[in-house]
This record gives structure tokens, sequence and C-alpha cells, in this order.
């Protein structure tokens, strides 16, 4: 099994963090069990140099290695965690994301697109054009004044290189984002939009929401972390059967093969946009609640912030899902999972000290998540192995998340 994060970012977008270099990047990938990450950011020009200083051309997949492998120290430096072990070596994908923000039928729109590249030359003659728009240096993610269209055909013009749409139902930045999205794919892409083949989901929605709607049954659902921190890594990811090439990667998606097995999920409930409300009134909703107090806060009487599961039920022509074709797993993050068995902070010095017995003795977090069996866990920690086993069978307590606040998934409640 071959995990793959292609959406992240750089210590060159706003809002991330100042340690995320290429080193620190992969070491974490190595300890949540990644094994393809994307790099982030491929249109910024000092960050597409940093990559190609680390990074080395491997013919046989066409994706990226560390020029030096990682080591322990490597792992200890960036991720504080003593393992005594030898790293996994993750590969990295030349990957970006720009803001398109632009006036179409008389309304302004935001949207966020991912775009991948076969080598740094394809990048860098894409980035040469994308520059004529806009300012590249400004952010690891552009913010352009370019019709997503335009991008797509842009894209569609290098070689091999390709353009899925990002968290497509976020409120603000998103192709069906409820506050500058568009209704439908075709009104955003027109006649492009058969050439596009995935959609990334987002942390607030999970493939069986997605498949409420008929008119994104051709497409491939992805998921990734979106990660502006190397601890954020992986909190989604798409998994595949076996390691794929460039080639092979994109074949799988666009031809929804074997190949692709499906997604780790994050539970929809737990992301930021999931319900309605207000964060600063404290004010939380439901789709059904919105629509009875005509989009107004009870508190303030503003516009509600409408999240994602209100935006998909409104373009949504079914009322149960289709039986997906994809596989998916929810997972809670494992220091989270700690957090709430000790009863403290994910982020206190107690948790790391958990999660690095653990990772001394399993091979990665998402392995002990997703695939070490319950009783080989049983043998190291009993409370973690029944918490894991609820889990895995989705028996948790959500609270939703909304206004830009994550919800919270427990176990024990
Ligand atoms: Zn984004
Ligand atoms: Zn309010």
């Amino acid at each position: 099994m071959v995990r793959a994060d292609l959406h992240i970012h750089s210590r060159f977008s706003r809002a991330t963090s100042k340690n995320l270099t290429v080193r620190n990047l992969a070491s974490h990938a190595a300890v949540k069990g990644i094994h393809l990450i994307g790099t982030g950011d491929c249109t910024h020009p000092a960050w597409l140099k940093e990559l190609e200083n680390e990074l080395v051309y491997n013919n046989n997949t066409g994706f990226y290695s560390l020029k030096n492998p990682l080591t322990e120290e490597d792992i200890f430096r960036e991720c504080s965690l003593k393992l005594g072990k030898v790293p996994l070596q993750p590969q990295f994908v030349l990957q970006g994301e720009i803001s398109c923000i632009y006036k179409k039928n008389g309304t302004v729109r935001k949207n966020h697109q991912l775009v991948y590249f076969p080598d740094f030359e394809t990048a860098k003659k894409f980035n040469a054009k994308l520059a004529e728009t806009g300012n590249l240096a400004a952010d690891g993610r552009p913010m352009l004044g370019l019709d997503a269209k335009h991008l797509f055909d842009m894209v569609l013009r290098e070689n091999n290189s390709y353009l899925i749409p990002a968290h497509i139902w976020t409120p603000w930045f998103s192709v069906f984002g409820s506050k500058s999205g568009f209704d439908s794919l075709e009104e955003c892409f027109e006649d492009l939009t058969p050439e596009l083949f995935a959609l990334e989901t987002g942390l607030s929605s999970d493939p069986p929401m997605n498949r409420l709607l008929s008119c994104l049954d051709r497409f491939v659902l992805i998921s990734n972390s979106d990660a502006h921190s190397g601890e954020n890594l992986g909190r989604e990811a798409n998994i595949f059967h076996d390691m794929p090439d460039y080639q092979t990667l994109f074949d799988a998606l666009k031809r929804r093969n074997d190949l692709f097995y499906g997604t780790v999920e994050f539970y929809p409930e737990e992301g930021k946009y999931f319900a309605d409300g207000h964060r600063a009134c404290g004010v939380c909703l439901t789709p059904e609640e919105t629509k009875a107090r005509s989009g107004l806060c009870p508190v303030c009487q503003k516009p509600l912030t409408v999240g994602v599961l209100y935006r998909v039920k409104e373009l949504a022509d079914r009322t149960e899902p289709v039986p997906c074709r994809e596989q998916f797993e929810s997972c809670i993050p494992l220091k989270e999972i700690l957090a709430e068995l000790c009863g403290v902070g994910a982020k206190s010095k107690k948790i790391h000290a958990c999660y690095e017995n653990l990772l001394k003795i399993f091979p990665s977090e998402l392995e002990i998540l997703q695939n070490v069996p319950i009783h080989t866990l049983a043998e190291t920690d009993q409370k973690l192995a029944r918490a894991i086993l609820c889990m895995r069978q989705n028996q948790v307590t959500k609270q939703c998340g909304h206004d830009g606040e994550y919800g919270k998934i427990s176990i024990f409640n």
C-alpha cells in the first residue's frame, strides 16, 4: 500500500510554518508513512530553486528524490523524534496551487486550482508564462487575476501537466464554494470541462457527500492534507496498491483503474467549514436550521458562513449517495487519539513522548491508524488498541466544525 499526499505548501505560502524546508517535509512524511508528496508551491521562484538544489530526478519513477537520503538525525532534528531506525524515503512530485480571483458572469469568483508538472523544465516554462499574469514571488500560492478556465488552458498546453480543482466545497476559495463559487463545473471551465478527471474533496467533505451529485459521478475523488505545517501532512491522502510512476499515477486517476485504491479521510465534521455558523457568535447550525433562519445569525443577525454540508445539499440531485466505487477510511490524527486517552493536550510533552514510543515500534502513524492488527497494537497498549478499533469501525462522536473552527471527533464520549 502506497500513500500519496498531493497538496501541501512550503514556508513561502501565507500562514504556513517557517520550518517548511524540503528536508522538513520529507522527515514528517516519513514519520506519517507518506511515500509520495507534492512539493507545494512550485510556481514560487525561490522555493523552486530550493527544490532544484535538494532533489534529483528519479528515472525509474519520474518523481524526485532527495539528493542526500533522509537519516535518523533528520527525523530527530525536524520532528524531535528519536526513533532508532532508517526512515522511509519519500519521493516528490512537482505541485503548486494557484488562487484565481476574477469576475465572471457579473460575479467575483475565487477558487484554488492544483497544478502538477512532470519535471523542472516544464514547470519553469509554465511559470514564465504564468508570471505574465501576476507576481509569482509574492506568495507560494500566488493570487492571480486569472480566469480558472484560462489557467486550465495554459496547463493543458504543457507537456504531461495536469490541473485538479482544489478543496471544491470550501466557502471562500473553491469552484463550488458558497461565497464565490459556481453552481456547475461547466460554468467555470466551459468547453474544457471534459478534460477534467479528478476533484479534491477537501477536509470538510468525504466521498459519500460528493456522491450525492450525479454530475460528479465520472470524476475520481482525491484527498490531500493541504498541510501548512509538517505535523499536518497526511491527515488526508490517496492510497495506491503499488508505487506508481508519474505517468501511471495520472493514468490511474484518469481511468479510475485498480492501481488507485481510495483515500484516507479526515472526518468531514472535523473540517473547519463543515456546518454553518459564526465563530465569534458561538453559533453552529445544521443546513435545516440555517434555512429556517433565512441564512441569518440568531445572535448578530448578519449572514452566516454557510458550510460545506449546506452547499452539497443545495447542489445535490440525490438524497442518498450511490455506492462509492472508491474505498475510503476516516482517520483521527494519532496525537488527538492519544490526547483523548490521556486527558491532556495533543501538543503536550506527554503526548509527544507516547507518540515517539509508538513510532519506535510501528512503521508509521498511518500504518498504526489503518493497518497494524488490533491484537498487535493491544500487546503494546490495550486502551489505544480499543480506541483505534472504534475509529476503524466508525464508532465516534462528532462535534461539527464551522466558520473556520475545527470540529472535534472523540471516541469515548
Ligand atoms: Zn487552497
Ligand atoms: Zn453572528
